[in-house]
Formats: structure tokens, C-alpha cells, sequence
């Protein structure tokens, strides 16, 4: 039995005090909810410590990522944030690759690498996120680029470090734009990515969440969870409605 999960990606929204309010909001509506699920939010990294708190002081079951992390471990690297300073901060969790951080900052597979194993090091799960491009969809590339995403990235870690990523399958060309891919071509891809995990890592593959990105809202996450190898969800701008985002929650 895979778990379920379903994670708030905020990206640069909402202030301080927005966010606590967000997670006071969530923390209310998300009470009865099942067990079995995880819900995951990640807000910027200047709320971490505050909504690590208000969490702890809830006792709510909800856990908190960063979105990002340096692929160094510390020193003379102005602006950056390292694993240990977000494991320091109650996160368990880092969102690694994002398109964003691939597209406008740059971020190889390489870097993305370092990042991953760093984040391994200090006890947190990385939900690593690969996808591909409208034009590479349309050149029939995705599962090129899928693949060698997993494989730059992940076949270079250790079974037992495997055991605790997490993966996010995010179609670029579905990410804030409101084009979701169909849950059709969610389950295709997911499946997919399953075998590719087989490649180098054959026990581990069923167990491995991987969770689908890109304009899920409450109106097509049911559609979506209901596939057999679509384990939850990345959410982006739905994530910043409370309500939203335990109805994506309560589609399981
Ligand atoms: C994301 O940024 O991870 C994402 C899936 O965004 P959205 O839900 O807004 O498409």
C-alpha cells in the first residue's frame, strides 16, 4: 500500500501572517481527515520556523517542506539556504527541481543531484520533480525527458536512501496555466515512471509515491487520485485556498 500524499507548493505568495493564517485554516479543516493521508505545505522559507511552530502547538498532522535547497553545505554562498538550516527549521520534506528552479534559475540535473543527496544527509524527503516541456510533448519526447530526468538524478542514489524520495511528475505545460493533463495521460506517464524506477531500483518501484502537478484543483483531483498509479498531488495556486485544497485533500 502506497501513501498518499497531497502538498502545497505557495511558491513567493503570501506574507508571514497570511501563511499562519492559511495553516490555522487548514489545520481546521483537515481534522477528520484520514490517517492515511499525508498533507504536505511549502511555504517560502521566511515562514518555516513560524509555521513549523504553529503546527507543533496545533498538534496538526500536517508537515512542512521548503521548495528549495543549496547544493552546498554550507559557507560563503550569500542568499543561499542549506538542508540542515531547513531540517534545523521543521521541515521534513524539500521540494527539489522544480520547473520553475530548472527553467528560470538554471538548476541541472547535475545540481539537482547535490541538492537531493544533501537534503538525504540530513533527514529530509525529497520530492523531486521532473516533467516535460509543451514543444518535447509535442515532438513526442516526454518520456525521453522523463526518463532521463529520473536517471541523471536518482540512479545515482542509494536503495536506501531511494526508500524516502518522493516523486512529482509536473507537465510544465500544465503548471499555472489551467491545462491539466488528462487523467489518462497522468496514469500513462505515472506508470511509466514506475518502470523507469524498476530500471535500477526493482523493489523499490511500487513503493514510491509519485504525485501528479500541474492546475489540479478540486473540480479534477478526483479524476486523477482515482488512477492507479496517481499517489496524490503537488498543488500549486490551489494550495493557497484553504478551502480549495482540503477539498483536493478529501478527493481521495
Ligand atoms: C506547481 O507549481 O507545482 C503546480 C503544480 O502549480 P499549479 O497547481 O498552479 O499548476
Amino acid at each position: 500500500m502506497r501513501r498518499k500524499i497531497v502538498a502545497g507548493n505557495w511558491k513567493m505568495n503570501t506574507t508571514i501572517q497570511e501563511g499562519e493564517l492559511l495553516v490555522k485554516q487548514l489545520n481546521f479543516l483537515t481534522k477528520e481527515i484520514s490517517a492515511d493521508i499525508d498533507v504536505i505545505v511549502a511555504p517560502p522559507f521566511t515562514h518555516l520556523t513560524a509555521i513549523s511552530s504553529l503546527i507543533k502547538s496545533d498538534n496538526s498532522n500536517i508537515s512542512v517542506a521548503a521548495q528549495n535547497c543549496s547544493d552546498k553545505e554550507s559557507g560563503a554562498f550569500t542568499g543561499e539556504v542549506s538542508a540542515k538550516m531547513l531540517q534545523g527549521a521543521g521541515c521534513r520534506y524539500v521540494i527539489i527541481g522544480h520547473s520553475e528552479r530548472r527553467e528560470y534559475f538554471g538548476e541541472i540535473n547535475e545540481t539537482l543531484l547535490k541538492k537531493t543527496e544533501l537534503a538525504l544527509s540530513e533527514g529530509l524527503s525529497p520530492i523531486y520533480c521532473i516533467g516535460e516541456r509543451l514543444e518535447e510533448r509535442e515532438q513526442n519526447r516526454h518520456f525521453e525527458v522523463v526518463a532521463e530526468q529520473i536517471k541523471e538524478v536518482l540512479y545515482k542514489l542509494r536503495g536506501l536512501d531511494m526508500e524516502r524520495v518522493i516523486v512529482a511528475y509536473e507537465p510544465v505545460w500544465a503548471i499555472g496555466t489551467g491545462k491539466t493533463a488528462t487523467s489518462d495521460q497522468a496514469e500513462e506517464m505515472h506508470a511509466y515512471i514506475r518502470r523507469v524506477i524498476a530500471g535500477k531500483f526493482p523493489k523499490l518501484a511500487d513503493s514510491i509515491p509519485i504525485l501528479y502537478g500541474g492546475s489540479c484543483k478540486p473540480s479534477n483531483a478526483k479524476d486523477l487520485f482515482s488512477r492507479e498509479n496517481v499517489d496524490g498531488g503537488l498543488i500549486g495556486g490551489a494550495s493557497l485556498n484553504a478551502q480549495d485544497f482540503t477539498e483536493i485533500i478529501k478527493s481521495f
